[in-house]
């Protein structure tokens, strides 16, 4: 099956904002929905699905600051939010049929497994999508960090970052109307032309580990699938 398929085993990072839908905060159930049609396409592909998930609808560490809490207890904070947004989506998977596992780098062993690689990888190989939670289960990282930092480890083809637009594009498209998509572009001109696409830990250790970043719209129906089938033109692919 995987024959037809571009990419044999990805990471793809979900922010916990976008599973907030037009509130912004808390888990919309619409989008639970969305995000499991699309991803089970993939899988039923044969496609390896591996995913970092967000916690930013519920809380993060830099605001928590903001309101007088201290940041390293923010930051972890944050991560049990991602804990909460992986359990969602568990749920929801498996409502869908996807066998799923959450390892958290945070132990928690009475709502989901410990992180340890070579138990994700088993996982994986298994056909079973597995949510990596609790972000690095270090203060002071993102969860765009810790995509990167998966994808490396368990050996990924591609890191695809799923947000609201449909990729990278030479100015913000919202306040520039003349602005264009990049189809594909090096790690040195993001770098370069200063575009946001992740945090720089995140995007240096992609461009260290030659591990291509795709930016897409995780929004647009059938685009994660179009990818997986070779469709370059859903998005921006880093090389
Ligand atoms: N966080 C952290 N270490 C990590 C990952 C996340 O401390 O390795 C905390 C941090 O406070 C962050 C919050 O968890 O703000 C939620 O993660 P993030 O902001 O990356 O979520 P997203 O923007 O993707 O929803």
């Amino acid at each position: 099956m995987t024959s037809q398929t571009k990419y044999k085993r990805i990471l793809l990072k979900l922010s916990g904002e976008a599973l907030a839908g037009p509130n912004g905060y808390n888990i919309d159930p619409a989008v639970l929905e969305q995000y499991s049609q699309e991803i089970k396409q993939v899988v039923d592909l044969g496609v390896e699905v591996a995913i970092v998930i967000g916690g930013g609808n519920i809380f993060r560490g830099v605001s928590g600051e903001r309101s007088g809490i201290d940041r390293v207890q923010g930051d972890y904070m944050g991560m049990l939010a991602t804990v909460i947004n992986a359990m969602a989506l568990q749920s929801s998977f498996e409502k869908h049929g996807m066998y799923t596992r959450v390892m958290s780098a945070i132990k928690m062993e009475q709502v989901c497994e410990p992180y340890v690689r070579r138990r994700a990888v088993r996982h994986l190989e298994k056909g079973r999508v597995v949510i990596f939670a609790a972000g690095t289960g270090s203060p002071y990282f993102t969860t765009d960090t810790t995509a990167s930092l998966r994808a490396i480890e368990i050996e990924a083809d591609v890191v695809l970052k799923g947000t609201k637009v449909d990729g990278v594009y030479t100015a913000d498209p919202m306040k520039d109307k003349s602005a264009t998509r990049y189809t594909t572009i090096t790690f040195d001109d993001v770098y370069e032309k200063k575009l946001s696409v992740m945090d720089l830990t995140a995007f240096t250790l992609c461009q260290e580990n030659n591990l291509p970043i795709i930016v897409f719209n995780m929004n647009t129906k059938g685009s994660l699938l179009r990818l997986m089938q070779g469709d370059d033109d859903q998005g921006t692919l880093i090389t």
